[in-house]
Order: structure tokens, then sequence, then C-alpha cells
């Protein structure tokens, strides 16, 4: 008969009196080593442990920690929920969404909490279940993703935005406006088009240079900007050209802003360095309409009123119709 050898005693079971004492010291290394901070609250919702990471994460300030700590090292847990509470911006909803998870044990919660100072914690919390079954608490994961998040800020910035002028891109105002007038068509409210393209601007770049035309386009969407409500969409489609959707807006004030967009930019020069440049623009004024496709329809003929502006001496804006008279 062969021997059979004995199996070796694995490494780790050489440093502990009972593979107890092994499991309670692998989960408080693997809870230390982890890179989110870990709470873990029982099913009465009393603390049962959490990590270092969890302080830091809630930047949980140590002197705090220090001043609450009782007779055995420990935070009490309401002085810990209540420094965490103390960072959160909104720790109404934040509470009401936890209560909401102690009722349903088997729901996973996966949320973005922002803290007061910026900070952006990605939470992840699941119910804890015996092999029977039976709830016995739940574990909540918290990740600071503040720099993942102004990254993502960033690209999607770089994707939507037009970095002089900082409104939207073509892709981005077509794409917007697409859905407006989805909407539109399906609660029957009207929206106005605007399309607007500075005069003689190749003048401007010649006579003054090309980093005042910049000057000028930049200044030109700050005051249109500041002359639109929030809904209305203002997007660089070509150089010195733009498209504006006015949401619920009849023909009457489609008209009237497009002259106020007019006046604005006519009625005062542009300070580059020492010089002040005058500029005017001329712009094509329509209605989207119900058979309107997309919004490629309507800009078409924004666009041939466009032309009609300015065959017809510029710094004035038509309507598509030509009977339709624009306001002067
Ligand atoms: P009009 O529209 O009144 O017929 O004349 P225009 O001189 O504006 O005509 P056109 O559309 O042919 O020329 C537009 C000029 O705008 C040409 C280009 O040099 C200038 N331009 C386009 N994009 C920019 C930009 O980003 N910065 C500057 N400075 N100029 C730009
Ligand atoms: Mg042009
Ligand atoms: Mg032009």
């Amino acid at each position: 008969m062969m021997d059979v050898e004995p199996e070796p005693k694995r490494r780790y079971h050489t440093a502990y009196q009972s593979s107890a004492e092994f499991d309670r010291s692998l989960l408080r290394t693997i809870q230390e080593a982890s890179p989110d901070g870990i709470l873990v609250v029982d099913g009465d919702g009393v603390i049962v442990s959490y990590n270092q990471r969890f302080i830091e994460t809630w930047q949980i300030p140590t002197d705090y920690l220090d001043a609450n700590l009782d007779e055995n090292g420990t935070i009490p847990e309401e002085k810990l929920m209540n420094a965490a509470l103390a960072q959160l911006k909104d720790p109404e909803a934040f509470i009401r969404r936890v209560q909401e998870l102690y009722e349903r044990p088997y729901e996973e919660d996966h949320t973005e909490l922002e803290l007061r100072n910026g900070t952006v914690l990605e939470r992840h919390s699941m119910g804890l279940h015996a092999d029977n079954g039976h709830y016995f608490g739940r574990v909540w994961f918290f990740r600071d993703i503040t720099d993942r998040k102004q990254r993502e800020c960033v690209l999607r910035d770089m994707a939507w935005y037009d970095p002089l002028t900082k409104e939207l891109n073509r892709g981005h105002f077509l794409e917007r406006a697409n859905e407006e007038v989805e909407r539109a068509q399906r609660s029957h409210t009207p929206i106005g088009l605007l399309m607007l393209d500075l005069d003689h601007f190749k003048d401007v770049n010649d006579q003054y240079g090309h980093a005042a035309g910049d000057k000028v386009l930049e200044v030109v969407c700050k005051r249109w900007r500041a002359a639109l409500r929030s809904v209305d969409l203002l997007g660089r489609v070509g150089g010195e050209e733009f498209a504006i959707l006015l949401p619920d807006s009849d023909w009457e004030t489609t008209q009237s802003v497009a002259e106020r967009l007019r006046a604005v930019v006519a009625d005062q020069t542009v300070s580059s360095g020492e010089v002040e440049i005058d500029c005017t623009l001329s712009g094509g004024v329509v209605q989207v309409r119900l058979e309107d496709q997309n919004i490629h329809d309507a800009l078409s003929r924004a666009d041939e009123a466009l032309y009609r502006a300015k065959a017809n001496g510029r710094n004035r804006m038509e309507p598509e119709h030509p009977h339709q008279k624009c306001r002067a």
C-alpha cells in the first residue's frame, strides 16, 4: 500500500489558533486594503464595522474623531453618521433613500452623492443574506469619483460646446434642436428659428486682425445670451454663423426676439484693445412647421431668408415669406 503524504498545513493557518480567528483577520485585512470606504450595518441598523478609508472618503476631520472616541477607542455610530451627514449637500435625500433601502433588503443601490465642498462620492450598497436567505444587514461602499466626474465634464464640454463662444457647437445644436422640434410637434407648441450671419466679417478680420474678430464673436454671443431665455438654444453652426431656436415662441415673439438680437449688436461697439469695432448682422426668421420632418427643413428656409437679408442690404432680419414684415 502506498503511503499517503499528509496535506501540508497552509501557510496562513500556521499564524492562527482557529479558522474563525483567521476569517476575522482576513475580513479585516481585506476591508483595510479596499480602495472603497466600507460601512457594514446589521439588521437593526447598528454599525458593525467600517474601515479607515470610510473616514477618509467622507472627509471626517480627525479632531472630530479624536474628540468623540468612547472608552473602547471607537466612535459612537450616531456621532459617525452626524459627521457624514454634515458633509452632504442634500442630507434629507440621503436619509430618505437610506430608510427606503432598509425597508427593501433585496434592493441594490448605485447613487452619486455630492458633498458640500464639491466632492462626488459613488455609493454602492447591497443587503447581506445568510445561506438560508435570512437578512442580517447591509454593506455600503463609498468611492471618491470627483476626478473622474471632472474629466467627464471636460470631455463633454469638448464634445458639445464651441471653445471660443462656449455656446453649443453645430452637432450638438442640431441634436438638441431636433429633440425640441419633436417635443413641440407632439405638444403643438410653436417654435421660432433664427439663422444669423455677421455682416462683412472678412473686413473686420482684415481691418483689425483675426484675434479682434474672435473677440467680436465672443462678445456678440455674450450679448445674445443675456438677451435670451435659458431655454433658448444658441448654436455656432459655422465660423460667423449662428442658429437660435426659440421654444414656445409664436411668430410675434420670434420676430421681436430677432429684432432685439440684431439691435444688441448694431447699437454697441465691441472693444478690442485700443479699438472700438462696429459690427452688424443679418438674419433669416422662420417658424418651425408641423410638416417639418426635422430641424434641417426649417433651417433651409431660414437660410433662404438670410440670403434675402444680405441681398436687401444687411443689418436686417428677413421673414421666411417676403410679405411677412419683420418689425423694423
Ligand atoms: P457677409 O456675410 O456679410 O456676406 O460677408 P462676410 O465677410 O461675413 O462673408 P463670409 O461668410 O464669406 O466670410 C466669413 C468670414 O468670417 C470669413 C472668415 O475669415 C471669418 N471667420 C470665420 N470663422 C472665424 C473665426 O473663428 N474667427 C475669426 N476671427 N473669423 C472667422
Ligand atoms: Mg458667413
Ligand atoms: Mg458673414
